[in-house]
């Protein structure tokens, strides 16, 4: 017996990272499982390794959101779990921050979360059964990240959009809180912890190692499980002590 047997999940940018150990936490546990991502090939691969289903999604865009979920309602006739997890990250200080970038990142790491939580409350209130939805923002979120103005800003606003939205859709059985991860080792922050700048990084931290995706796995399956039946509109971190 598994933790979601019977539940269907929707991962987004889970071709690697964090997004291909949650999707493999919530297959073990017996959910159905649609990652979806821009990387096409490594998504099939990797949805093929873990016995999960692969589409194409942009965050960005409102008619890939359309697609996917009716696909997914279409097949499946519900949509239990939203694991917003796609995202950049391109550090830069205020006057290094072009208004490109700033619009690139607000697209995918904000407005994507605003579309993939409106088109699947959507799908879950159609369904009927409840829903849980995670949202990935960061320490980043909750506090002021030297160097990178435009990814706070829309790690703040997914915060900010989580406790709004959770406070909405209660009423409809729907769950909605955020996770916080801290340096979490994948393709993302490769450019910062090589020639072993991981260690001088570790050696900052109260828990003195970097983390990892399977730590933030850990507490997306329990925010996609009834374990955390009671919690809504709150902000998980897993940063290995950064934040407090
Ligand atoms: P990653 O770069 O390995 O994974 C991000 C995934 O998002 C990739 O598969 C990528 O293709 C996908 N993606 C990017 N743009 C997309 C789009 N427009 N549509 C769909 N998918 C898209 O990095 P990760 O560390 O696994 O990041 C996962 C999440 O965790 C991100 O939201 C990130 O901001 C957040 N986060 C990461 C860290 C860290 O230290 N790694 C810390 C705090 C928060």
């Amino acid at each position: 017996m598994g933790e979601l047997d019977g539940k269907v999940a929707l991962v987004t940018g889970g071709a690697r990272g964090q997004g291909a150990a949650e999707a493999r936490f919530f297959a073990r546990e017996g959910a159905t499982v649609v990652i979806a991502d821009v990387l096409d090939e490594q998504g099939e691969q990797t949805a093929g390794e873990l016995g999960c289903e692969y589409l194409h999604l942009d965050v960005t865009s409102e008619e890939n959101w359309e697609s996917v979920v009716d696909d997914i309602m279409n097949r499946h006739g519900r949509l239990d779990i939203l694991m917003n997890n796609a995202g950049i990250f391109k550090p830069a200080q205020l006057l290094n921050t072009s208004t490109e970038m700033w619009n690139q990142t607000v697209a995918i790491n904000q407005t994507g979360v605003f579309l993939g939580m409106r088109t699947a409350v959507k799908a879950m209130i159609k369904a009927g059964n409840g829903g849980s939805i995670i949202n990935t923002s960061s320490i980043a979120g909750l506090e002021g990240g030297f160097g990178a103005t435009a990814y706070g800003a829309t790690k703040w606003a997914v915060t900010g959009m989580t406790k709004t939205v959770a406070k909405e859709v209660g009423k409809h059985g729907i769950r909605v809180n955020s996770i916080h991860p801290g340096a979490i080792v994948t393709d993302m922050i490769a450019h910062m912890v090589e020639g072993g700048k991981d260690e001088k990084m570790a050696a900052r931290q109260p828990i003195k190692r970097l983390g990892t995706p399977e730590d933030i796995a850990e507490m997306a399956l329990f925010l996609a499980s009834d374990r955390s039946s009671y919690c809504t509109g709150q902000a998980f971190t897993v940063d290995g002590g950064i934040h407090g």
